[in-house]
């Protein structure tokens, strides 16, 4: 058995390594630089955990997440590796001793704030240890910081090429978790990673579900959606702050514990919030998207879209969240007719330039593509990110196949309304037409004489509202700015208007359809969903319940995440095989040495 895959066994609890991790740490063992590129829950971190532990002295670790350090350290503390960080919460006592250690080579890995890192004080102790050959490696974790462009660009990643320059016998490995071509260049170019070898995994999330449903009354769907969730941690993700606070706040009326996050919260606030959803079970975090890269929870079970993100490769992320431990997560969003018409009209009004806006429309189209998509949610996605996939069967669309219909006449008479009311109207009011409401508007405008007036009485209120929202997304219609959101006929309109094309449109989905049964949940519900959604025999829930909150006491003792003791995942594990001795408990993946030595009596007792 190799060195490395024995250290995995050993120290992590994990039997074999994923996808290509081995290759990754071989490569650097041996010296070389890499470059990293895998998704969120890929499993980066044992890329340079692992080197650092086998190749002489401690591993230095550059990482813009302050606020996740402790937790980072926590968890291989728990695991028996001599770890600690350095960053700007800590007093000067602090910092020194762990300078000391670092002198005295009695650490393995030391994580490093980038400002931090380039200060003399730091410089000087990294000197000293490379003069005797005990500096292990370089880890710059997301290293898509260092990217102008993107919106975590830090100013101080710009300079970590000046180790290279500085210890070039230290290997380095960078790792992130964006999928951006022209990102991965930047990476290369800036962090004078050329020789570096690059390895790239699929951008795939296999056990994240995407679900989009058409939105008709959002908060009745969410509580539906979390009905299925009870117990589970996950995030749930608004527009605006607003939105965030009353959402926040009706979830908790409706007995689910919810907290809010967003800019206009103040900073303690913030961070007593983000510390709770990371540290305590099942919390609901409702978020704008100010609350982001600083999630490192292994176990969130779903993320829940109330409004349209601004890209597809936000969505990505944005649910990227979910399922960092591989088990099964739900990404799941509410989108319909307003989505549309607002996204379009925040692109006009904006004051960006022309080629800004052709780049924002060009995003959002692939967006709306998407939501509106009669094949497999996951192909198209990955397709997006130039990879190749077949229909997955683990999605709305490959579990539950929309079904299609000719929507050629209905959107005749859409865009007819449109037309015969001069351009400026919105959906609400063309529907009445259509549907032949004499509201006081219809009236006001004399457009009960129109002759399209009552002529789609054959739809109901939603089944327009769908008509019209697939129209805005393929672009026949378009919101004009310049009327406040009235809805004008593009060029594209004009083949299908004068019967030239047909058009096919996705069916509105019945009321009923998304509480349908789907097999493969029920399967895994056992009396409630266990909060990691994988199959839990209905048998050994109550003893994943003593194990859980076993867990939580230990948590609250330590003052460290539950995750960090040990992650749901091996509590599944350990309620089903019940392991009656310690070589046994040592079998359960998540359980190596120190974590048996330090738990394994009490876990024994408890599961006797
Ligand atoms: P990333 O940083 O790429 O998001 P992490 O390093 O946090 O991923 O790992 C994600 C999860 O996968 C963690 O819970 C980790 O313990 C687990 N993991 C990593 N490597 C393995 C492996 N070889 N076998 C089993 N679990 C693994
Ligand atoms: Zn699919």
């Amino acid at each position: 058995m190799s060195v490395p895959l024995k250290t995995l066994r050993r120290i992590f609890g994990y039997p074999s390594f994923k996808g290509p991790q081995a290759q990754i740490i071989d490569h650097l063992i041996g010296g070389g630089d890499a470059l990293v590129l895998m998704p969120t829950g890929g499993g980066k971190s044992l890329c340079y955990q692992i080197p650092a532990l086998l190749r002489e002295g401690v591993g230095v670790v550059v990482s813009p997440l302050i606020a996740l350090m402790q937790d980072q350290v926590d968890a291989l503390l728990q695991v028996g590796v001599r770890a600690a960080f350095l960053n700007s919460s800590q007093d000067y006592e602090t910092a020194s001793e762990i300078e000391r250690r670092l002198r005295m080579d009695e650490l393995d890995l030391i994580y490093v704030a980038p400002e931090r890192l380039l200060t003399e004080r730091f410089l000087g102790v990294m000197d000293y240890l490379v003069s005797r050959n005990r500096l292990a490696l370089f880890a710059i974790d997301e290293a898509h910081c260092v990217s102008q462009w993107g919106h975590d660009f830090r100013p101080e990643y710009i300079q970590l090429s000046a180790l290279h320059q500085r210890y070039p016998t230290v290997p380095r490995i960078a790792l992130t978790a964006t999928a951006d071509q022209l990102t991965q260049r930047e990476i290369i170019t800036r962090l004078g990673l050329d020789a570096a070898r690059v390895f790239i995994s699929s951008f795939d999330r296999p056990n994240i579900r995407y679900t989009v449903v058409e939105r008709d009354n959002p908060r009745r769907q969410l509580i539906d959606f979390l009905d299925a969730q009870r117990g589970a941690a996950g995030i749930v993700y608004c527009l605006s702050r607003k939105k965030v606070d009353e959402t926040a706040a009706w979830l908790n009326e409706q007995g689910i514990a919810a907290l809010a996050y967003h800019a206009g919260l103040d900073a303690a606030m913030r961070l007593h919030h983000q510390q709770r959803f990371q540290r305590e079970d099942g919390i609901v975090m409702v978020a704008t998207i100010a609350f982001g890269m600083g999630i490192d929870k292994p176990d969130v079970r779903f993320v829940a879209h109330l409004d349209l993100p601004k890209s597809l490769e936000a969505y990505y992320q944005e649910t990227g969240r979910a399922g960092r431990d591989g088990e099964p997560a739900e990404a799941w969003m509410t989108y319909g007719l307003n989505d549309v018409v607002i996204h379009r009209l925040r692109i006009d009004e904006s004051t960006a330039g022309d080629e800004q806006k052709r780049v924002e429309r060009s995003k959002l189209d692939s967006l709306l593509a998407w939501c509106e998509t009669v094949t497999c949610r996951r192909a198209l996605l990955l397709k997006y990110f130039s990879e190749e996939a077949t229909a997955c069967g683990n999605c709305d669309t490959c579990l539950d196949p929309p079904e299609l219909w000719d929507g050629t006449v209905a959107a005749q008479k859409a865009m007819s309304a449109a037309l015969r009311t001069g351009q400026r109207f919105g959906a609400g009011h063309l529907i009445d037409i259509l549907r032949g409401k004499t509201t006081e508007k219809v009236q006001q405008f004399g457009h009960a004489n129109l002759p399209t007036f009552g002529a789609g009485t054959d739809l109901d209120e939603a089944g327009w509202r769908s008509v019209f929202r697939q129209l805005l997304a393929a672009g026949l219609l378009h919101a004009d700015a310049q009327a406040f959101g009235g809805l004008r006929l593009t060029d594209a309109a004009r083949p299908v208007l004068k019967g030239e094309a047909t058009l096919s449109l996705r069916k509105q989905a019945r009321r009923l359809r998304g509480k349908k049964h789907r097999p493969s949940q029920e399967s895994a519900l056992a009396g409630r969903r266990s909060d990691a959604g994988t199959p839990l025999a209905a048998a050994d829930a109550p003893l994943f319940e003593v194990l859980r909150a076993w867990r939580a006491d230990l948590a609250r003792e330590q003052g460290v995440p539950a995750f960090v003791i040990l992650h749901d995942k091996t509590l599944r594990e350990l309620a089903a095989r019940r392991p009656a001795s310690l070589p046994d408990l040592l079998g359960v993946p998540g359980i190596g040495q120190a974590k048996a030595d330090r738990y394994g009596e009490a876990l024994l007792r408890l599961l006797l």
